[in-house]
Parts: structure tokens; sequence; C-alpha cells
């Protein structure tokens, strides 16, 4: 029976908090926070519909780590659940270690000024929260997440050792518009113009941005081109799998989507540095942004299904020789939709975050100080994937990957 304060009233803030709501044994009192507090009060109107729960509201900017400090302190949670934008991501830490309260996100913190993905800025809080006595469990999405959690899964049951990792994200769903990000635009379009990256003989190897692209046959999907991408979870994974000689991530786009995007990035509007217009300030980006559909907005028009998994080769744990097994889940957007009033994208990623946020509040993974999903016992988490929306099939492949 725990309190639980969720920042952030986006696609994913609504998935998690509705699945929240579904589970009243684990979360007891729920609270969700957000800049619009409009997109709070919706989220909560849909949830008492939904399942006759009744969730607290608040307008909170996350950036203030003053007032957020206090909103933590007038509600008094056991957790904050981090779902606002990855630019949020240390001041919400802050706000936890100022108040004494625990943390997850599902997203890695980037510079507003600077496309990084990295952890480093959130590894730094680890004596901070070790001190406090308080846990950080950082990407707890589906990619990061659900990858790692994949993969670790894979370790403890199939494999004595990774040696090649490949993460296969593909959306096969059509919502029906020219061109539109599934998830928040600006973090969507920084990630998949930024030069590629992929694990390889213990170093990054950089790449041109959708330099390597692959075609793959996927269950319930069918054919699709993939892009070879850089990806936050590939840097833990990387850390907590040493053993990796390959780690890659894979994103599948339509040939309308990179059309889109390359005319828009050759003129300039995915640019993330300020341009004067009218004598006013503007990030192209941003801009770009503000004119796009909101995802929120794709969820009643979106058909088809997503489906993310890893491919891993390696040495098997029954001495049998070197082995390649397939995890993966399916997801299908008009269910996600008929379940929570948002598309698979958030589903998928809202889900794991119900679920990293019970394994803390339930004990099941515990510690003192700011963690990755590799730390942990995969077993609990695949468990309640199963039961709460997101069953994941595993099978062995003839053969590794041929690229
Ligand atoms: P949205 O843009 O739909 O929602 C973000 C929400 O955060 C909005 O309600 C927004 O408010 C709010 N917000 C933004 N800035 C602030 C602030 N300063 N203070 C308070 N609230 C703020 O994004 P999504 O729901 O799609 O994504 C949420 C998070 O999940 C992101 O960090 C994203 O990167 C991550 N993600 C992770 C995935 C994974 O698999 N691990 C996959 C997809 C997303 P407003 O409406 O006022 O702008």
């Amino acid at each position: 029976m725990s309190k639980v304060l969720v920042i952030g009233a986006g696609g994913v803030g609504s998935v998690a908090v509705h699945k929240m709501a579904m589970n009243p044994n684990i979360f007891s009192d729920i609270h969700l926070a957000s800049r619009t507090v409009s997109k709070c009060e919706a989220i909560a109107e849909s949830v008492k519909e939904r399942t006759g729960v009744t969730i607290g509201t608040y307008a909170i900017d996350a950036d203030d780590v003053e007032a957020t400090s206090a909103l933590i302190r007038s509600i008094g949670p056991e957790l904050v659940v981090n779902l606002a934008l990855p630019y949020q991501d240390l001041a919400i830490m802050d706000a936890c270690l100022a108040t004494g309260v625990n943390y997850m996100d599902t997203a890695n913190y980037e510079p507003k000024d600077v496309a990084k993905f990295e952890y480093r800025w959130q590894w730094e809080y680890q004596d901070r929260f070790k001190e406090a006595g308080l846990m950080a469990l950082l990407g707890s999405g589906f990619d990061p997440g659900v990858t790692s959690v994949f993969a670790m899964w894979l370790k403890k049951h199939k494999l004595k050792t990774i040696r090649t990792l490949d993460i296969l994200d593909c959306n096969g769903g059509d919502h029906g518009q020219a061109f539109a990000t599934n998830f928040n635009p600006e973090i969507n379009i920084r990630e998949v113009t930024a030069p590629a990256r992929h694990w390889e003989n213990g170093e990054f190897v950089e790449t041109p941005a959708m330099g390597v692209k692959q075609s793959f046959d996927f269950e319930a999907v069918g054919p699709k081109n993939m892009y070879m991408m850089y990806h936050e979870e590939l840097e833990s994974l990387a850390k907590f799998i040493p053993e990796m000689e390959r780690a890659r991530f894979w994103m599948t786009f339509g040939d309308e989507y990179i059309k889109h995007l390359t005319v828009l990035q050759n003129v300039g509007m995915t640019r993330i540095d300020p341009v004067i217009y009218n004598g006013v300030e503007i990030v192209p980006l941003q801009f770009l942004k503000a004119v796009l559909p909101e995802p929120a907005s794709l969820g009643p028009t979106t058909r088809g299904k997503t489906n993310i998994g890893d491919i891993a080769t390696g040495e098997a744990l029954d001495g049998s020789g070197e082995k390649t097994f397939y995890i993966k889940n399916i997801c299908d957007h008009e269910d996600a939709y008929e379940e929570t009033g948002n598309q698979a994208v958030s589903y998928t990623t809202g889900v794991p975050a119900m679920i990293g946020a019970a394994m803390m509040l339930t004990g099941a993974w515990k510690g003192e100080g700011v963690f990755n999903m590799e730390q942990f016992d995969p077993d609990p988490f695949m468990a309640m994937l199963n039961e709460h929306g997101l069953p994941w099939t595993c099978e062995e492949l003839a053969e590794p990957l041929p690229f």
C-alpha cells in the first residue's frame, strides 16, 4: 500500500497512471502533476471512468527544484515517477534528494542545447542517493527498460555469455498522417538525427545518422526497413554485460518518414540552436513540435502493431555451444487505445514504468544509490510484463543475424 507521485501528463504518464490505478493493491494513493494541469485533469477523469479510482492533480514546473520539493513535501509520496521530459531528470532527482524520496524515470538526462544521450550526469548522483539511503531507478520504459531486462533474462536462463546483441524496434502502426512522431516530436527527432553509434570491441563506433539500413521481416508486421541508430541502453548494456563484442540498436522508419525528415533537416527545421525570428529567439525544432500533431492525438486513428525485441548470440548455459535467441513483445495499437486511451508507443513505455515503480514499492528491487535495469533480477519484472499487457515470447533461431 503506497503513495506515488507521477510527474508528466503526456501519453506515457497517462498509460502509467491508468495501469497504476488498475493495481490498487500496490498503488493505493496516486497523484499526478504536470506543467499543464488540464492534462492531468483529463487523465484523472479517464482513470475515474475506467477504474473508479480518484487521483490527485497538480500544476508544477518540474524545472523549479524548490517548487517541486514543496509539492513532494505536501503530498508525502514514497516514490516520484518522472514521466516528464529528459530535460527535467536532474531537477527532479535534486527535489527527491531534498525531500528524502525515491526516484524513477524512463529516459536519461539530456541537456537542452546539445543532443547528448549519456547516463554520466545521472550516474554522478550515485553517492548522494547512497548516502541519503535512497534509490533511483533509471530508464524503466520499453527501450530503454524492457530491452535491458530481456537481455538480463537471456543471461540468466539461456546464455552464459552474450557475444552479440541486437535490439530491434519496429513500429508497424499507421496513423494516417503524412508526418507525425509517436512520442514527443522534439525528443524523437533529436534522437533520430543524432549520429548512429554502436558498441564494438570495447568502444563506441560512430557512423552518420541513418547511414546503415537493413530489411527485416517482423512477426505480425511484415518486412520493414530498419536503421541503425544510437540508443541509450547501449551504454548501460555495455557496462553491465562487459563480455559483449558487439551491441547495436535498430529502429524501423517508413520511406515517407525518412523523406519528410530529410527535407526538414535540409531546410534547418530540426536545429536545436536558437535563431532570431521577428526579433524573438526561437529554437526551430521546438517550433516544429508546436505545428506537428500531438502524439496523444494519434491514438484514435493508429492501426497496426509494434514489435520490439532483442536477438542475442552467445555461449549456451547448458554447454551446447553457441546459440541465438530472439525475445520480443508484440503490442496492438487499437487494443492499447481501448484499454487506456493511448496508442501502443505510449503503452509499451507506460506499462514498464508502472512495473518499475511496482518493483520499487514492493521491494522486489531494492538498493541505495542510482541503478540501471540490468542490475536487478529480471524474473519478477518479466512476470509482471506477462500479467499486465505486454506478454513476451522467446524462441531459438537457427543462426545469428546474417548482417
Ligand atoms: P509528452 O511530450 O507526451 O509528455 C511529456 C509531459 O511532460 C507533458 O505533459 C509536458 O507538459 C510535461 N512536461 C514537460 N516539461 C515539464 C516541466 N518542466 N514540468 C512539468 N511537466 C513538464 O511525452 P511522452 O509522454 O511521450 O514521454 C514522456 C517521457 O517518456 C519522455 O521523457 C520520453 O523521452 C520518455 N519515453 C521513453 C521511452 C522508453 O521506451 N524508455 C519511449 C517513449 C518515451 P505540457 O503538456 O505542458 O508540455
